[in-house]
């Protein structure tokens, strides 16, 4: 029996910081995000992150995510990259690749790159946007911040930045509670 993890929506009966961190979801990576879950969550917007969600740290990105990307096109899925690289050139090919819109900079976990694009889509509810990202810290909590849902997916490379790398084991810790509280529906650990 499926069993929802609600978080970042209002009402919280679990008065744990932890749930701060909590995605919604996890996956493996993008491309192992079946559209019917999508569309059951009645998603029409989907904010990615970029570094190690979409590419690696070579600037790469995998033909799979390119198809994936273009099948939730093809369903009508609007998709954002809200990145917090302060690299434009590398975001904007990025996306001029993928055929995405961007906004670069976005200091997640600050709520302020989530406010700007979804005041683009004014026709779309908070509960119907998505954020997707491979960062406990700036993706998965922002996206809660602004109670939107939020999906983790494990980082492409293991090579961080070190900023990076020094907050994994701490996401480490947060998730091992989520796993042991939630019967979520999750697909792989991270
Ligand atoms: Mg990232």
């Amino acid at each position: 029996m499926e069993k929802e993890v609600i978080v970042g929506e209002k009402k919280l009966n679990d008065r744990s910081l932890l749930r701060n961190f909590y995605p919604k979801y996890v996956f493996e990576k993008v491309e192992d995000i079946p559209y019917e879950l999508i569309a059951k969550e009645g998603i029409k917007l989907i904010l990615m992150d970029m570094d190690n969600t979409i590419i690696d740290s070579k600037g790469k990105y995998s033909k799979d995510i390119k198809k994936w990307i273009k099948y939730m096109k093809s369903k009508n899925i609007k998709l954002y990259i809200v990145s917090n690289s302060f690299s434009e050139k590398v975001v904007k090919r990025i996306a001029k690749e993928l055929g995405l819109r961007y906004f670069y900079k976005a200091s997640k976990p600050s709520t302020k790159a989530f406010k700007k694009v979804s005041m683009e889509f004014p026709e779309i509810n908070k509960s119907e946007i998505l954020m997707i990202g491979d960062q406990l810290f700036t993706d998965i909590w922002g996206g809660n911040r602004f109670n939107i849902k939020t999906i983790l997916v494990k980082r492409i490379n293991k090579k961080e930045i070190f900023i990076s790398r020094l907050k994994r084991p701490i996401e480490k810790v947060i998730l091992s509670h989520y796993y042991k509280k939630e019967e979520n529906l999750s697909k792989c650990k991270v």
